[in-house]
């Protein structure tokens, strides 16, 4: 499959990775938005959320179980910080492989674009 997620996750394109498991891979995003600007994503391809059933719960679960994890590494745990999963044109969606972005490091406005 000619997917760009599955190629990071599969190490065929670099990536600064911060996390890796069986389940999921933790990078910078090229394009941070913010000063921490990270990507978690399955290692399983999945399109978006539209596509998930019963048994992802765990997998979901652990990805933003995960996203916490690594904002208290990245020290915005007590500042804050925003998980947002963008599903489909209209939340412009980009890359059609399930992610987490993490965004933290500065005042995020609100609400979104
Ligand atoms: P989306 O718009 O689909 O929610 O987010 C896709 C994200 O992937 C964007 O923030 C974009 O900067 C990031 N991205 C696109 N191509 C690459 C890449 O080749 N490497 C990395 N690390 N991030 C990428
Ligand atoms: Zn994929």
């Amino acid at each position: 499959m000619d997917c760009l997620f599955c190629k990071i996750a599969s190490g065929e394109i670099p990536a600064r990775l911060v996390y890796e498991d069986d389940a999921m891979v933790a990078f910078a995003d090229l394009h941070p938005q913010a000063p921490v600007h990270l990507l978690l994503i399955p290692r399983r391809h999945i399109e978006t959320l539209n596509a998930l059933t019963a048994a992802d719960d765990a997998l979901i679960g652990a990805l933003l179980r995960r996203a916490s994890l690594l904002a208290h590494a990245e020290g915005l745990a007590d500042r804050g910080y925003r998980t947002v999963v963008n599903s489909k044109a209209d939340a412009g969606q980009t890359v059609f492989h399930l992610h987490v972005h993490l965004l933290g490091g500065r005042a995020l406005g609100w609400p979104p674009g």
